[in-house]
């Protein structure tokens, strides 16, 4: 049954849905949700945490420290395989806290990037999460919204439907509202909308006829899983770095243990070094720490009001090298407010402020007393009030707006003389539409008004000016001539040249009785009523976004549908002056190689159509840049896929945007944009840090082995000392890595190299100088102590200075270029704490008989720990006089070169 709805007429539909045009009430719609359950469609359960914690220990490494435990055992070595249970033990716990709280924060992220809808309810429109649809719901739906659930369409205006993600044909379909017979196929439901397709033209209200998995595509879904999540470049290459160094330093462990061999070691003992060297050189923590890192500067980023809907955005932001933003709304407002009004001939001030309807008109800087009685001002803001779509609460909850910020501002400006839309409207009710895109630029509504049908378009004004015959002059249309177009023309470049956004308002009578509205009814027909012109006021903040953006080597440019004039004046103001500025119309013109050529000077692109976009960024990615691009529309969604980092906005975006988008602003606002790319730098930083020490210590290690082995004959680690420094020392130290705080000068360095990931020459460098410096020093501390102690002895103080040598280069680690002095300390306070915690295990393993009696330490006396201290602090000194003389010594490969 649930099936028929397509068969039956609207009236029909709403009865039995028990519903209505008006929408269901809240309580209703509350109470259906407990019934229905949430509109999703149900994906795969979460992993239970037995399943995670087991997870940690599916992994080749770990068999080989089990099958190191299992050999201890059967060769009567108890106390070691305890240790390496225990290890394991606490392995498989960290990797099963860094997991769920990187999957929690994810979890978390998706809930704020949650798709929303927009419903009639208990008589108003509300703004709902999807999820919260219920059946009978009536959703408004627009271009580039996505249809929330299954419904019948009631009412629609040009409504056009892509459903190739159901039926898998792109060409839209446009809807219907009539009834279909029983048997129409699925895909012939013209009458219906699906969840999962997306609207691309037109507007359209339909009421909700099933939800979650009582919809086409949640019958579709079921038995399919979930998608899996995706990897990133960065974690792909993470990846492949462990891949490497796998084969790489197994290969050096099988030569200490051939080394060690020769030199005599015992084969349990060579055995067991060979494991734990071998688990400590593989970074196995690090994919663990990358997601963590990069979860944590999620939420960070989050919290300045961008929200990351692909992972890849957060690394490929801190090498953008272009930003190109839209200009409404992202470097302004979006608050306008009607200041001129030019009509038969005058210049007209218009005050007042907001979204209140209360103003003065004023001509000549003289009040017009009584302006509701002027004809040509009433017509024209009449013209402005009855093509809007945007609806403002007057009165009590004083003037809030819904719907787009151009049209709030004439229904303002309306209401400032008493034209009040509803009643307008119903003295001359809306009869059919051509909805307003950013190709046509402009929209036209077909009113009857006492037995004559009229047409009143609004838009932008050199097109409106184009498409008219005549003006309004003297009570009356009067053809024309090129004198008043000129007249027209300079008043519009007059306008736009203080930053304002330039309306036509125009209208046409028309006899036929068609109630499609179309394009070709009304072009080169029109009465050119008057101009508007709206100031948007630029955001504060983007002044010093762009400021910010150009010291990081970024460039910004603006791209508008709006007046070269307008876009140019409003770059002026916010400090995008220099450069060229050029018109769709222009661009056209250009082909791809002169664009190619002229990309490089432009900065401002005016009445651009989203499909410029696209060879904007090309143009732009030709040069080698990384390119962010935001967009809003439906057609901007090629353009922001094509963009390194395609950038939605929250507000004002549409739900085809968003999806195609990497990430998205709350709060639309350009100065966001800087902050993540602040934010996706100091992730990049963060994780570069936390690869630089592992990969040291690790190797560090390894060269200790092999050179003492080597030379002396001994390890001057015991096996379970080593799992000892990977497992709780380095563990204790990267976490706080990975939470280093901004340094504050993200956004003062260069953007960094794009074809680099983590990795990058200097700092392979860096590993291998570092990891010499430590294996010389552990090899030289063991040399000496086998002098002057026994075995035992010299192996705890060789094993505490690698330790003392880990909180020092904890410090160190945090910058390569400047010294740690410059950036503070102690600005990292978890470090300065998980130092102490290092420290306290040291003196644990050290000192109580138990973990002496498992890691066969000896108590040090103060000399021995000023030795540790000493090579700790030597190396620290070392490497922070290298920051001072010799800053860039491993930067190669790390920077973009300008
Ligand atoms: P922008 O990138 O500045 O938001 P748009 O593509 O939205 O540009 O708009 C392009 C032009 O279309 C605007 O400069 C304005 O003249 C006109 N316009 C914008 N919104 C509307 C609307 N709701 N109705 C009619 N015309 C509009
Ligand atoms: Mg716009």
């Amino acid at each position: 049954m649930a099936d028929n709805w397509h068969s039956l007429s609207t009236a029909d539909t709403l009865s039995k849905l028990g519903s209505r045009l008006a929408g269901l009430t809240q309580a209703e719609a509350r109470d259906r949700l407990a019934k229905s359950g949430p509109n999703e469609l149900s994906s795969k359960p979460p992993r239970s945490p037995y399943l995670v914690f087991l997870s940690q220990f599916v992994n080749p490494l770990i068999y080989v420290l089990v099958a190191a435990a299992a050999v201890s055992v059967a060769t009567g070595h108890y106390i070691d395989a305890a240790v390496i249970g225990g290890i394991l033990l606490i392995n498989a716990t960290i990797g099963y806290i860094q997991e769920t709280k990187a999957e929690k924060a994810m979890a978390a992220l998706k809930d704020m990037a949650a798709p929303r809808t927009r419903v009639r309810r208990g008589g108003k429109l509300r703004t709902i999460l999807s999820r919260e649809a219920v059946p009978g719901d009536i959703v408004i739906l627009e271009a580039g919204d996505r249809v929330p659930a299954d419904a019948r369409v009631m009412e629609l205006a040009g409504f056009e439907v892509n459903e190739s993600a159901l039926t898998g044909e792109s060409q839209p379909v446009a809807k219907v509202t009539g009834k279909l017979p029983l048997d129409t196929l699925l895909a012939d439901r013209d009458n219906m909308l699906y969840l999962g397709t997306a609207a691309t033209q037109g507007k359209a209200v339909a009421v909700v006829t099933g939800t979650g998995m009582e919809t086409e595509l949640g019958r579709i879904a079921t038995g399919l899983e979930s998608i899996e999540s995706e990897k990133t470049p960065l974690q792909k290459s993470i990846s492949r770095i462990s891949t490497y160094l796998v084969m790489v330093l197994l290969g050096v462990v099988a030569v200490i243990f051939v080394i060690g061999l020769w030199r005599g070691l015992e084969l349990l003992e060579m055995f067991l070094l060979a494991v734990a060297a071998a688990v400590s050189a593989i970074p196995e923590g690090l994919p663990a720490v990358v997601t963590v890192v990069l979860a944590i500067g999620m939420r960070i980023m989050a919290s300045r009001n961008v929200i990351i809907r692909r992972l890849v955005a957060v690394e490929t932001l801190g090498s953008a090298t272009v930003i190109c933003s839209d200009k409404t709304g992202t470097l302004t407002m979006n608050q306008m407010t009607l200041r001129r009004l030019y009509s038969d001939g005058r210049m007209i001030e218009v005050s007042g402020e907001g979204y209140v309807p209360e103003g003065k008109f004023k001509l000549d800087g003289d009040i017009l007393l009584s302006p509701e009685k002027d004809e040509a001002i009433a017509l024209a803001l009449r013209i402005g009030v009855l093509s809007s779509d945007a609806t403002v609460t007057l009165g009590e909850d004083c003037c809030s707006l819904f719907g787009d910020p151009t049209e709030g501002a004439l229904l303002i400006a309306g209401a400032k003389i008493g034209l009040v839309k509803e009643k307008l409207e119903a003295e001359a009710p809306r009869l059919s539409e051509i909805p307003f895109t950013s190709e046509l630029q402009y929209m036209a509504t077909l009113h009857e008004e006492d037995g004559d049908r009229r047409v009143y378009v609004k838009g932008a004004a050199e097109k409106l000016l184009e498409l008219s015959s005549h003006y309004w002059s003297g009570g009356h249309a009067v053809p024309l001539d090129d004198a008043a177009k000129a007249d027209y023309q300079a008043r519009i470049d007059g306008m736009a040249g203080q930053a304002m956004r330039v309306l036509g308002l125009a209208y046409a009578e028309t006899e036929s009785k068609t109630t499609a509205l179309k394009p070709g009814d009304i072009e080169g027909r029109l009465v050119m009523a008057g101009l508007v012109g709206l100031f948007d006021p630029p955001r504060l903040e983007a002044t010093e976004a762009i400021r910010q953006a150009c010291s990081a080597g970024i460039r910004v440019i603006m791209i508008t549908g709006d007046h070269i004039a307008t876009a140019q004046a409003v770059a002026k103001e916010i400090g995008l002056g220099e450069g060229r500025a050029v018109t769709g119309r222009e661009l056209a013109e250009m082909d791809d190689e002169t664009l190619a050529r002229e990309v490089r000077r432009i900065t401002v692109y005016a009445r651009i159509e989203p499909l410029h976009k696209l060879r904007i960024v090309n143009a732009l990615k030709h040069h080698g840049h990384v390119v962010a691009m935001t967009g809003d529309g439906v057609n901007d969604a090629p353009a922001l896929k094509s963009a390194d980092i395609g950038i939605a906005m929250g507000k004002a975006g549409t739900d085809v945007a968003r999806e195609a988008a990497d990430m998205v602003l709350t709060d639309d606002n350009f100065a966001s944009i800087i902050s993540a790319v602040e934010e996706g730098r100091a992730i990049f930083n963060r994780l570069r840090n936390v690869l630089y020490y592992l990969l040291s210590t690790n190797i560090g290690e390894l060269l200790a082995l092999t050179v003492t082995i080597a030379v002396l004959g001994q390890a001057p680690l015991l096996a379970v000392q080593i799992l000892w420094i990977n497992v709780m020392t380095d563990t204790t130290i990267t976490i706080p890595l990975g939470l280093e705080p901004k340094s504050g000068d993200e956004l003062a360095t260069p953007p960094r190299s794009p074809r680099v990931g983590l990795l990058y020459p200097g700092l392979l460098f860096r590993v291998a100088y570092t990891a010499l410096l430590m294996g010389g020093m552990v090899f030289g501390i063991f040399y000496w102590a086998r002098q002057h102690m026994d075995l035992d002895q010299a192996r705890t103080l060789a094993f505490t200075s690698m330790v003392a040598i880990e909180w020092f280069r904890g410090f160190v680690a945090r910058t390569d270029e400047k010294t740690i002095f410059k950036i503070g300390l102690f600005k990292n306070r978890w470090l300065l704490m998980a130092v102490g915690i290092a420290f306290v295990l040291q003196l644990t393993v050290v000192y109580t008989p138990f973990m002496q009696a498992a890691f066969n330490t000896v108590p040090l006396d103060l000399a021995h720990w000023g030795i540790a201290l000493g090579a700790g602090f030597t190396l620290f000194a070392i490497e922070e006089l290298r920051k001072v003389f010799f800053p860039m010594a491993f930067s190669q490969g790390k920077w973009r070169k300008r």
